[in-house]
């Protein structure tokens, strides 16, 4: 027989994980592009010998670098000032997406826990549904 208060509670739990998941897939489903990696600002020595950044006192900056893994290498690509909002922009739109993506994953799994709960909850033994 049915625990009753069991599924109803595993039943509101699976309407609101599936209503998170719907939020989540609203992003995945938004149609802007997306730029692979994160902005990032550093200080640099500059190189020449003569400078004082070469004796570490002092560093130049910040410069904007896209951070972005490459064939398991992590690599660094300069953002000049003029392309730097559209470069944040399209960063955050990946960064969004990356994450909605994982919550989604994270969902799924919780909600199917959530179905082989509610399937042995809800499954009658032969004897019972022969009586
Ligand atoms: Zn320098």
């Amino acid at each position: 027989m049915v625990a009753t208060s069991e599924l109803k509670f595993c039943q509101e739990a699976m309407r609101r994980l599936m209503l998170q998941r719907a939020v989540w897939e609203g992003v995945l489903l938004e149609g802007a592009p997306l730029l692979k990696g994160s902005v990032v600002q550093q200080y640099k020595q500059c190189g020449k010998k003569n400078c004082s950044c070469a004796a570490g006192a002092h560093r130049h900056g910040p410069f904007t670098y896209l951070s972005f893994s490459d064939q398991g290498r992590t690599r660094m690509r300069f953002v000049r000032e003029a392309q730097r909002g559209r470069v944040v922009f399209l960063a955050e739109n990946y960064r969004l997406f990356r994450h909605a993506r994982a919550q989604v994953v994270k969902l799924n799994r919780e909600i199917m826990d959530l179905t082989n709960r509610i399937e042995r909850l809800r499954t009658v033994d032969s004897a019972e549904a022969f009586s």
